[in-house]
Parts: C-alpha cells; sequence; structure tokens
C-alpha cells in the first residue's frame, strides 16, 4: 500500500511552489504547533527521535540524534544548513522538492532552527539548478512578507534568517565540510573531523547541516507526530523516502515509497524493464555506492538495514538500474573518469588513486587491458579505503570492485578479445 507521500505530497498541483497553495494544505500549521502551543526544543527533538528518520542524503544518520548534539546554552551565532548540492550522479530528488514543495523545506528548516537555538540558516544549492534557485528564493521572499522568517517570527522572540547560496558545480561540496569551506568563500575541499560541524561548523560555530528531503519530512513529523511518521515505514527506517529510479526501465523518475517497499514493486512502478530484457544489476544508492546483483536485488526491500545487508548503502536514493545489454567495463570505466575529475586532491591515495583506477579502466574498455589488470584494480582499490579525509575516494572505489566481483568474466572477455561480450552478443 502506498501513502500519498510526505515530502511530494503536492507534486502536480498546479503553483505548488507558491505559498497560498502550500498554506492551502496546511503549510505552516507545524511551525504555529511549535511556536503558538508552544513546543519544547527538547519535545521537538524527542518527536524526531521517534520517528526514526535518517538522513537522506546520504549517510542515513538518525536526525533527531544529530539535532541533539547541538550545545546548548552557548553564546553567539549558530547555524542550520541545508545540503541542497545534489550532484549524486543519478540522483534528482532533492531539484523536485525544491521545484515543487519550497515551502516544505523552509517550513522545516525553522523548526528545526528553533529547535536547535539556530539564528541564520543558508540553503545551498547546487549551481546549476537555476529553476530551483529562482523557486526557492521567490519562495523566501514569500516566507519573509508572511513573517514566517526574520525577526520575532509569528509574534513570539524567537527570529531566523535564510539565505539561498549558490554552489559553483563541485561534487566535492556535497561533503558537509566542503560545503562549509565554500560557504566561507574558500575552496571546496573536505575538513578533517572531529571536529565535527555541531561543536566546529560554519565559520567555527555550532552548525547542523541536513538534507533537502530531510528538512522536507519534519513539518509532518510535527502535525501527525513521529509516531506516525514511523510507521509508514519500518522500525529504525521511518517514514517515506524518494527514489531516483533511472537506467533501463520504462518510466524513469522520482518515486516517493514508504521505506521497506521490495524493490521488485519500485521497480514495477517505474515501469519496469524494457520486453524481453533481464535484470543485470543495481546500483541502489548513487555511483558511490556497491553494485548489487539483479537476482539478490529481487528479494530486497528499499530501507538503509536490507540494502546495507545485501552489500550496498541507500545512499541518497539512487536507484540506477542495469538490464543485459549493459557493458560492465564501459558503465564503471565512465563512473571512474567522473570520481577522478571530482577528487579535490587533498588526499594523495584519493588524488592519485582515483586516477590510476580510470586509467586502468580505460585501457580495458579500449582494447589494451593485460591480465595482471584486474588485480592491479583490486590492489589499488584496497589501498585507497579507508586512508582518506572523505568518503569520495571509498565511494569512487566501490563500482569497480563490486564490478569485478559480480561480473569478472566480463572483464576477462575484455582482455582476451579485446572487445566486450555485450556487443559480441555472447552473454
Ligand atoms: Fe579530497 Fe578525495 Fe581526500 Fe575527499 S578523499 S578530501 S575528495 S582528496
Amino acid at each position: 500500500m502506498y501513502v500519498n507521500g510526505v515530502t511530494l505530497k503536492n507534486r502536480g498541483v498546479p503553483d505548488s511552489h507558491k505559498l497560498s497553495v502550500y498554506a492551502g494544505t496546511g503549510g505552516y500549521d507545524a511551525l504555529r504547533k511549535v511556536l503558538q502551543e508552544p513546543m519544547a526544543p527538547e519535545q521537538i527533538i524527542a518527536e524526531m527521535k521517534k520517528s526514526a528518520l535518517r538522513g537522506r542524503g546520504g549517510a542515513g544518520f538518525p536526525t533527531g540524534l544529530k539535532w541533539s548534539f547541538m550545545p546548548k546554552g552557548v553564546s553567539g551565532t549558530k547555524y542550520l544548513l541545508c545540503n541542497a548540492d545534489e550532484g549524486e550522479p543519478g540522483t534528482c530528488k532533492d531539484r523536485d522538492i525544491m521545484r515543487y514543495e519550497p515551502h516544505r523545506l523552509i517550513e522545516g528548516m525553522i523548526i528545526g532552527a528553533y529547535a536547535m537555538g539556530a539564528t541564520a540558516g543558508y540553503i545551498f544549492i547546487r549551481g546549476e539548478f537555476i529553476e530551483p534557485i529562482n523557486i526557492v528564493e521567490g519562495a523566501l521572499a514569500e516566507a519573509y512578507a508572511a513573517g514566517y522568517l526574520g525577526k520575532n517570527i509569528l509574534g513570539t522572540n524567537f527570529s531566523f534568517d535564510l539565505y539561498v547560496y549558490r554552489g559553483a558545480g563541485a561534487y566535492i561540496c556535497g561533503e558537509e565540510t566542503a560545503l562549509m569551506e565554500a560557504l566561507e568563500g574558500k575552496k571546496g575541499q573536505p575538513r578533517f573531523k572531529p571536529p565535527f560541524p555541531a561543536s566546529y561548523g560554519l565559520y567555527g560555530r555550532p552548525t547542523t547541516i541536513n538534507n533537502v528531503e530531510t528538512f522536507a519530512s519534519v513539518p509532518d513529523i510535527i502535525t501527525k507526530g513521529g509516531e506516525w511518521f514511523l510507521n509508514l515505514g519500518k522500525p529504525n527506517n521511518g517514514g517515506t523516502k524518494i527514489f531516483s529510479v533511472t537506467g533501463q526501465v520504462q518510466k524513469p523518475g522520482n518515486y516517493e515509497v514508504p521505506m521497506g517497499l521490495p524493490f521488485r514493486e519500485l521497480l514495477e512502478m517505474a515501469g519496469g524493464l524494457r520486453p524481453g530484457r533481464q535484470l543485470k544489476a543495481v546500483i541502489p544508492g548513487g555511483t558511490s555506492t556497491a553494485m548489487i546483483a539483479g537476482e539478490v536485488m529481487m528479494d530486497v526491500t528499499m530501507d538503509y538495514d536490507s540494502i546495507s545487508k545485501a552489500g550496498s548503502a541507500l545512499g541518497a536514493g539512487s536507484v540506477i538500474v542495469m538490464d543485459d545489454s549493459v557493458c560492465m567495463v564501459r558503465t564503471v570505466e565512465r563512473i571512474a573518469r567522473f570520481y577522478m575529475h571530482e577528487s579535490c586532491g587533498q588526499c594523495t591515495p584519493c588524488r592519485e588513486g582515483m586516477g590510476w583506477l580510470w586509467r586502468v579502466m580505460h585501457r580495458l574498455e579500449n582494447g589494451q587491458g593485460r591480465e595482471e589488470d584486474l588485480q592491479l584494480l583490486l590492489d589499488v582499490g584496497s589501498r585507497i579505503e579507508g586512508r582518506t579525509i572523505c568518503a569520495l575516494a571509498d565511494g569512487g572505489v566501490a563500482p569497480v570492485v563490486s564490478s569485478i566481483k559480480l561480473f569478472r568474466e566480463e572483464y576477462e572477455y575484455h582482455i582476451e578479445h579485446k572487445r566486450c561480450m555485450i556487443s559480441m552478443g555472447e552473454h
């Protein structure tokens, strides 16, 4: 059974990005409840914990717990940031929330700011998202005019200012500390952790950062309760999740479904495979996550714990479906090129290793591979993993290693015949 949706509830309603439409469907009621009942910040955080909402940007960290890390009783500015730098290949869900439900995101951020005592916030939006940037800026202006943002919100003592910041196109700025560096006007590259942002974040101040979809889940959690949200999904995996389904499906798109939906049902919703095709493999959470073989994936449910048990990660929910017409060597060569290009260059294993992975993949794809190249790829991968400042490098290794493990014979065919077994019809 499917719910109508939480974060994309109004998608399809004309002018859903406008305040009048959002308010007409209960928009900003959660903020009123929080400020006028009022709810204590601790009550909000308790409700968030009960909901089992986990960070929708990729890490899946429990949101209520993250909010509880923000220090209390400190003087000076605390910041709340929204990571809208959606750059994971295959992901396009945050873009749609900003296009269709910008006020849901803004309301979620205001509630979060109140719960954590933040007085200033930024929505860091991927620079290429021209339409979402314009829509979110328009929604912010409406929210200020209606008294939902700025000084003394809804006549209370609570004040919060929120700004849009336009990113400059670097994938690595989706990493939370690189995003903060970029916001400060520096080169966007990740910081060592600890210290974590809750103690040393933007401008060295306590900061919390969440993804667009995470914030957009907050208003309904407040109006309907954490328990309600939890029960939409499954234990430890509350609520709904938007999956961006791409690849060889007949109806690619963003599907908001309850957490724990069987993958086979999600595939059906996306129109299934083309006639006569077999499912070969799925990348379940964006190209930084390991591939899962098609036959395994058909028995997996779409939640953090099940995907992790199957050997990969739910990530940001970008589900890339590959049928038996896909050449794995070519696919992974293309992915490896992306990570080589996007490495920020701080760590030697990542800066040099991503280049090595791509160069070896490139020669394999071009019929110049050597027998020892497969072991070389695995060796280089093992010397990169766990030895870098951020997770980009591990993400770049995952598709290479998992594809060799699952489709070794395809790599061997490339080496032996200097061409692809798919194009030769030998699959
Ligand atoms: Fe930069 Fe790569 Fe190191 Fe991350 S792992 S900090 S992207 S060099």
